[in-house]
């Protein structure tokens, strides 16, 4: 892959784009050798606008990357038993190697529930019991998308993080957890800090590697950063500018860290357009999986 590392600016668009580019190849290759073309299932329940942009988003860049995309939009009051059934069907398609179902969900449904119905093969999210198992004692395994995304952008600015201090702030299972498993496995030395962490700064200035995944607008100030440390800024919040308008800034205050910093993501343009990414490739890897076939050489090391 080309270099994305810029001025310690580590362009996470730019890396989505190669990535999507490998998943492309990967996928002509699987159609060309064996005849079959890896396809998503997108479910979407109500009409939540930010989460039918990323549904839409994600339909679109699967089939850019020639990939089949099936989307299933249900009304906001569908039952749990009917999306469960919706679910059934998916795991029963041949034609579906990857299903994912947009999170949050109406009330009147249990998220668990729902992720226990999914194929732990087809579990292109990777939030599966299975998979999370899988992951922990190093068996192949679906695993999040972000967090593949984050090691993937460190690792652009240090090919080699072994024997590195990583400290994620963080401890949700959708990001904190396992990317702890995924840098462990990259044999840093891993701390997994929260809200109940003492000295909070402190504990992120032993950081070679610091990902902040909290949901606290520039919660990592600059003197938090270990001069030459990669950050990665998973954070996603939306604030009020100085002109009234909405804008997003991630959980690092980037312009103070940046000058510490040997390598940092920018919100936005740094994990977010990583995390889709991540998905076609997982949804690749899962159509292999299903099929018995080599993952492609396109997409060795994702
Ligand atoms: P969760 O709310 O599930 O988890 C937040 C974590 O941060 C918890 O472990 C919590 O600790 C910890 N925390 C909260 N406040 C503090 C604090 N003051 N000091 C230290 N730790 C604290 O969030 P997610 O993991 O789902 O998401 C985190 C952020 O990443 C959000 O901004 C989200 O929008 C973004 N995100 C971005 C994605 C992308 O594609 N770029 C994908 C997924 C998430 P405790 O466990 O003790 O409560």
């Amino acid at each position: 892959m080309s270099n994305v590392v810029h001025d310690g600016i580590i362009d996470g668009k730019a890396l989505a784009a190669q990535v999507q580019q490998r998943v492309a190849a990967a996928v002509a290759e699987l159609k060309q050798k064996h005849g079959f073309v890896p396809g998503l299932a997108v479910v979407l329940v109500g009409d939540d606008p930010a989460s039918a942009v990323y549904v839409r988003n994600k339909g679109r860049r699967t089939t850019e990357a020639g990939m089949k995309s099936f989307e299933y939009r249900l009304p906001a009051d569908t039952t749990e038993k009917k999306l469960l059934e919706r679910i059934a069907a998916l795991n029963a398609s041949d034609e579906v190697h990857g299903i994912l179902v947009q999170l949050p969900l109406p009330k009147q449904i249990d998220p668990a529930k729902v992720i226990d119905a999914i194929a732990p093969d087809k579990d292109v999210d990777g939030f599966h019991v299975i998979n999370a198992g899988r992951l922990a004692v190093g068996r192949p395994a679906l695993v999040p998308c972000t967090p593949l995304g984050c090691v993937l952008l460190a690792k652009q600015a240090r090919a080699d993080l072994t024997g590195l201090e990583a400290v994620i702030i963080g401890r949700s299972n959708i990001v904190g957890k396992p990317l702890a498993q995924l840098l462990l496995n990259e044999n840093c030395t891993v701390t997994v800090a929260h809200s109940r962490t003492r000295d909070l700064p402190e504990v992120a200035r032993r950081a070679d590697v610091l990902v902040a995944a909290v949901g606290r607008p520039e919660l990592v100030r600059g003197d938090w950063v270990k001069p030459g440390a990669i950050v990665i800024d998973v954070g996603i919040n939306r604030v009020e500018g100085k002109d009234g308008k909405a804008r997003l800034v991630g959980d690092v205050a980037f312009a103070e860290a940046r000058g510490r910093a040997a390598a940092i993501t920018p919100v936005p343009g740094g994990v977010g357009p990583m995390t889709i990414a991540m998905l076609l490739a997982n949804t690749v890897r899962a159509a292999c999986m299903q099929r018995g076939v080599d993952l492609p050489e396109a997409l060795a090391g994702l």
